[in-house]
């Protein structure tokens, strides 16, 4: 046992003391930092993961407050945490994150990425904002909640997973397919997604309500081996090349979802001319090829909401300069608007390669999925935003990316991503680039707001 893990252990003690004698306030009030920093300072970098670090960190937290909890592993070194405070019969609420984070190149970095380090002004570190700072602000409003000592209407259930960044094959779906009865009751889940945006004086909160679909593939030439000094007339490099020329050429049509509409007009009143008026005649902007070559190179983010659309991500062929390869392939990321089909994707996609002898191979596809506004979660995360900032902007949101929340959609589980943290565009660049870091005013933020959301939906 390290003198660190032997110092935090004490430190669980002198909290549980305080809370013994002073109420809970006092030890929630003393360690948001603390907690996010010693559960950053865990290095669950995927590959490989080790999420067991991060789940034997809450568990000692569940057991130091009495709360059932049990660690689920799935394979040496990554493991799931699931806890619960029981309550009345009303649909369950699933508070979501998860444990691992991408990795980080520390010579890129100002602080060493996995130092939790604070200053005045922010705590450092890759997690900061995803989604390890979210784990923290749920843990706590679930420490606040059993604090109270009150019956609750509901089940709240706090589920913290393994390898969200590279799929969930170890976290969500190992789950929701080998332990399905963790899941039963469940009528709501809180996970990451959306949050508050600052652009100069305007404020803006994001309540992601569904995510654009990925259909990622692989696309592979074979041809002749040989040496490059006497190259054949054809080749698997020369084919898969011309090939994907092509797919360049290939512009899925534009389309204006109801839910984008709503989120580029009240985004609008934000943006300077001519795209204060252009969004709020969002008809006419997807309809204008030359108005959309605009936008994508104002805003490539909010380009994405209008259109499906496909990346060449990773090429590969001869490992060796002066030898033809025998096979040459790419990996292809497309994301499709929530209402187009995969399979009509991939044909049009098959028909902009335009070669028979190309082999396309499917790599990840999900189904399509939407959370109601309709709905306790979606209703009290608005009302509770409206409460605290009556002048900004909240909309539902469609994110370009995926999370966990696609596998709860896709069952028909009402699925809401939302962080509350108010990011200016420098912070966000943290999230998956270098130098993340959170506020320590939004660490302040998050952990009330999510206590008072948590507590009012639960005790209501
Ligand atoms: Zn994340």
């Amino acid at each position: 046992m390290s003198t660190w893990w032997l110092a935090r252990k004490i430190k669980w003690q002198i909290v549980l003391l305080l809370w013994l004698c002073s109420g809970f306030c006092v030890a929630a009030d003393l360690d948001t930092r603390d907690l996010l920093s010693d559960y950053i300072r865990l290095d669950t970098s995927n590959p490989p993961g080790n999420e067991v670090l991060g789940a034997a960190f809450f568990a000692e937290i569940f057991a130091a407050y009495g709360i059932e909890h049990e660690v689920i592993e799935v394979a040496p070194g990554r493991a799931n945490i699931w806890a619960r405070l029981p309550g009345g019969d009303q649909p369950a609420l699933l508070l979501l994150h998860h444990m691992d984070v991408v990795p980080a190149a520390p010579a890129r970095w100002q602080q060493p990425p996995f130092s939790g380090l604070i200053d005045d002004t922010y705590l450092y570190g890759r997690g900061a904002l995803d989604s390890k700072s979210l784990g923290i602000f749920q843990l706590q409003a679930m420490l606040a909640l059993k604090a109270q000592g009150k019956a609750l209407n509901r089940d709240l259930i706090f589920l913290a997973t393994a390898d969200e960044e590279a799929g969930g094959q170890m976290g969500l779906a190992w789950l929701l397919d080998k332990r399905p009865e963790l899941f039963e009751g469940i009528g709501g889940v809180l996970n990451e997604g959306g949050r508050g945006d600052r652009r100069g004086d305007t404020l803006s909160f994001g309540i992601e309500v569904t995510q654009k679909l990925p259909l990622w593939l692989r696309v592979s030439a074979r041809g002749e081996p040989g040496h490059g000094a006497i190259p054949r007339s054809e080749s698997a490099s020369q084919r898969l090349i011309a090939a994907l020329a092509r797919l360049e050429q290939l512009v899925f049509t534009a389309q204006l979802l109801p839910g984008v509409k709503s989120y580029l007009n009240k985004l609008a009143k934000d943006f300077p001319a001519p795209w204060h008026e252009r969004l709020l005649n969002v008809e006419a902007l997807v309809s204008s090829p030359q108005q959309m070559a605009e936008l994508r190179e104002f805003d490539h983010r909010l380009y994405a909401q209008l259109r499906s659309t496909c990346a060449i991500t990773r090429l590969q062929a001869s490992a060796k300069i002066n030898v033809v390869a025998p096979e040459a392939w790419a990996e292809i990321d497309c994301r499709l608007l929530p209402n187009h089909q995969p399979e009509q994707a991939l044909q049009s996609i098959t028909r902009a390669l335009g070669d028979a002898s190309l082999q396309i191979t499917p790599l990840l596809s999900f189904e399509p999925g939407i959370s109601a506004q309709e709905h306790f979660l979606y209703r009290a995360l608005e009302q509770n935003l409206a409460e605290r900032f009556p002048a900004a902007t909240i909309v539902p949101r469609m994110t370009a990316g995926f999370t966990d929340s696609h596998f709860f959609r896709e069952k028909g589980i009402p699925a809401y991503g939302f962080i509350p943290v108010i990011l200016d565009a420098e912070q966000a660049r943290g999230i998956h680039g270098d130098n993340e870091k959170i506020s320590l005013q939004n660490l302040r933020f998050g952990r009330d707001f999510m206590t008072k959301l948590v507590t009012q939906i639960c005790l209501d």
